[in-house]
């Protein structure tokens, strides 16, 4: 194996501020890294081409451009129905989501020629899957012991392949840990990132209002990919069926636009009114909501 090949990681990059300092640190230290997006459809309410343009945004053209997305499939959907590891305080299974994100991007090893992946872990930051034994418990199960490189924790954790091979010194990183961002604010500041996405948000599983509806779905058999996409938006409702009425007219647009792409059943209704996703039920229950919630409806 080349020199040149040894140097070359893969990223897990989130999008946000701890992933996008991971990637920079790991570049300023000499390596080249390859960002890799994992879409799964809980990340977002938007889909990967919004979420490109996002990071153009965000980090300009040229890095938008190296970011490789990951769609994830029906794998991650059985993972989130049926965790080894169970949940977290909502419908988030963040230790068997973080085996699988880290197995995915191993498979990607390979047509890289990588040897190693970088994650933006910070140490403590967030509840149990940040935790150091739950850290090293997810690196064990996803059968990469020694090959992941946390350049902001990196103090923290034992010796990584790199290191034991002298092309890593961890004195050149920071030891960061805990909730405090100060350190990544002063750190972005000196590495010329300018504008990056707030912590708050994120993945929809940890929101407690979405994971009620995706209880909903779990329950009554309608956990696939379509059913999720529609309940990210509107008004969720359950009365004679299952429904989602649109809020306002950027809404109406997202439903209109996922029932053409996902073949989904929509109620259009014949006075100026909110759309209506059909989960479950029927055309004149849908009526009956899209005029609860119209001013232009009277009966
Ligand atoms: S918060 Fe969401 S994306 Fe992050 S590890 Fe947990 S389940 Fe996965």
């Amino acid at each position: 194996m080349e020199k040149n090949e040894l140097k070359r990681g893969i990223a897990l990059f989130s999008g946000g501020l701890d992933s996008i300092l991971a990637i920079k640190l790991m570049e300023r230290a000499g390596f080249e890294i390859i960002p890799l997006f994992i879409y799964t459809p809980f990340i977002s309410r938007k889909f990967p081409d919004e979420i490109k343009e996002e990071f153009e945004e965000l980090y300009g053209k040229e890095f938008a451009r190296r970011v490789v997305i990951h769609q994830s499939g029906k794998e991650y959907l059985s993972l989130v129905k049926n965790p080894r590891f169970g949940y977290g305080k909502n419908l988030n299974p963040c230790i068997d989501c973080k085996i699988f994100f880290l197995r995915t991007a191993a498979s990607y090893m390979d047509r890289f020629k990588a040897t190693f992946l970088v994650t933006g872990e910070v140490l403590g930051q967030r509840g149990m899957s940040q935790r150091k034994d739950a850290i090293l418990k997810i690196e064990r199960e996803s059968g990469l012991c020694g090959k992941i490189v946390r350049p902001l924790s990196l103090h923290y954790f034992p010796e990584t392949v790199l290191e034991k091979k002298g092309l890593l010194d961890r004195k050149m990183f920071p030891a960061i840990k805990g909730r405090n961002r100060k350190t990544q604010l002063e750190l972005a500041k000196k590495l010329g990132i300018a504008r990056f996405p707030q912590p708050a948000g994120g993945c929809l599983l940890t929101d407690p209002a979405f994971s009620s509806r995706l209880r909903v779905l779990l329950m009554e058999d309608l956990f696939d990919i379509k059913w999720i996409n529609a309940i990210k938006f509107g008004r969720f409702i359950v009365e004679n069926g299952i429904y989602v009425v649109a809020r306002n007219n950027v809404e109406n647009s997202r439903l209109m636009f996922l029932s053409e792409k996902y073949k989904i059943p929509l109620f259009v209704p014949n006075f100026k009114g909110p759309l209506v996703v059909i989960l479950r039920g029927n055309k004149e229950q849908a009526n009956k909501l899209a005029c609860r919630y119209s001013r232009h409806c009277s009966f």
